[in-house]
């Protein structure tokens, strides 16, 4: 038996929906509109001054990136995306005049790592340099950070390794990152890791030890192998406070970036975020930092494959008894096999899955057939070029305007009277590196995609 044969509580038709790979929406009951400013998740506290010392070190190491990336000399070292009015793409994804306006937040543009893993890997890797750096009085506290990059600050810096099990993409970040730094860096890829990002890896002196399983492999290899070398350090996708605090630094850019373009976040006017969930650290940590920051109006969904909904799964058994603790996609009967390699991951991360109890408003799951064809209208009416995981969050709002649980959702929470007034913001999160060719595959799967729905 399945954990939801064993669990009527669990909304039948949700259920046999999720079992069978089709997609579906979960909201959350627990979801409270005034959460306290100090949340617990996995026995730490943690609020928004976190967020801010971790805004506060990324700026720190500015000038440092600035030096050591080229990419990075136009914006000071700052690493960060526009946020794109994305009108042109609502009639194709069927939200209609009246149902509010589209918005993207174009992480799919991130320098250095090409991903919104740029957020989170940069910040844990500078974590642990600013300690080292700091400890052999590499620099002093409030100095200057450029003095990093000589070569005797690298030399010391290079005695430490950083190590991350990885689909790819964070293994892209904390590689890149690490190795610019002159630290060893190991990165411990799954089987669904793509070739051209273990070549670019390779290519920059970080040390790629392929696996034949599946994501939780691979971070398991790398934290045993961590653990028996105590000048490595273990970048922990499951359960890294770091990580999250790094993302969630996104939600003070984006607070300035809505003033900018004049886009209101009140009772009249809700903002709907949609974000493309792995293990979760990513779109919690963003969530987290924009719920504490903008307050009950701001409604977070998080969007997975079909055939991964790790999270929705933690979600599902952390609002019903008896389904476990930490259950699989594999306890659902699922695959986690999926072309959106970002998303590919078995079981969330608690951390995550605590954090996001009382602020999460749901989880919907995407099939790949419809990822492919929405990075292809992104292409046709953005001209922007997304990779599949990022293309997650477009079917959020059909979700909710379209589906007998979405529309109950809009009722429920009042957002139905001024969806007019509404924010719709897909955040887009990947794609910047992904070479030609193979984004060329991506184009020509998609427009087989949208031929076929006709
Ligand atoms: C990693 C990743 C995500 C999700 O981040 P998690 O922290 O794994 O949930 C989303 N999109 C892309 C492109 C990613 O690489």
């Amino acid at each position: 038996m399945t954990p939801a044969e064993r669990t009527p509580a669990v909304d039948a038709m949700l259920a046999n929906r999720l079992r069978n790979a089709q997609p579906a929406l979960w909201t959350n009951p627990a979801r409270q509109a005034q959460p306290p400013a100090a949340l617990q998740a996995q026995g730490q506290s943690i609020s928004l001054d976190d967020t801010q010392a971790a805004a506060d070190r990324l700026a720190r190491f500015a000038d440092l990136l600035a030096q050591v990336f080229p990419e990075l000399a136009a914006t000071g070292g700052v690493v960060e995306s526009p946020l794109l009015p994305a009108s042109a793409l609502q009639p194709a994804l069927g939200l209609a005049e009246g149902q509010g306006r589209l918005f993207i937040k174009a992480d799919h543009s991130l320098p250095v790592a090409g991903s919104i893993k740029a957020r989170g890997g940069m910040h844990e890797v500078l974590e642990f340099a600013e300690r080292l750096a700091l400890e052999h009085g590499l620099v002093q506290p409030g100095g200057d950070y450029r003095a990093l990059a000589t070569p005797a600050a690298r030399e010391v810096l290079g005695r430490y390794q950083v190590a991350v099990g990885s689909t790819g993409n964070l293994g892209m970040s904390i590689g890149v990152v690490a190795s610019a730094l002159g630290f060893q860096a190991t990165v411990h890829m799954s089987a669904d890791a793509k070739e051209w990002k273990k070549d670019r890896l390779r290519q920059r002196g970080v040390q790629v030890v392929e696996h034949t399983g599946d994501y939780e492999r691979a971070v398991a290899a790398g934290r045993a192998e961590a653990a028996s070398n105590p000048m490595c350090h273990f970048v922990d996708d499951e359960q890294s406070f770091s990580l999250l605090l790094g993302y969630s630094a996104a939600a003070l850019h984006l607070q300035n970036q809505l003033v900018e373009q004049g886009v209101a976040v009140d009772a009249e006017h809700p903002l709907i975020v949609y974000l493309p969930c792995g293990v979760g650290g990513a779109p919690a940590g963003i969530a987290f930092g924009l719920r504490q920051l903008l307050g009950p109006h701001v409604f977070c969904f998080f969007a997975e494959p079909v055939q991964s909904p790790c999270f929705m799964v933690q979600m599902l058994a952390d609002t019903t008894p008896g389904m476990g603790d930490h259950p699989s996609v594999y306890d659902w009967g699922l695959t986690n096999r999926t072309e959106a390699d970002g998303l590919a991951v078995p079981r969330a991360s608690l951390l995550a899955a605590d954090l996001m109890q009382p602020l999460l408003s749901g989880v919907f799951t995407v099939a790949d057939d419809t990822l492919f064809a929405q990075l292809v209208l992104v292409l046709d009416a953005l001209g922007e070029c997304i990779e599949p995981s990022a293309a997650a969050g477009f079917s959020g709002p059909a979700m909710l305007t379209g589906t007998t649980a979405g529309q109950a959702w809009l009722r429920s929470t009042g957002i139905d009277a001024v969806l007019h007034n509404a924010t719709h913001l897909v955040w887009t999160t990947g794609g910047l590196l992904v070479p030609d060719a193979q984004y060329q595959g991506f184009v020509q799967r998609g427009r087989a995609a949208l031929a076929a729905q006709g």
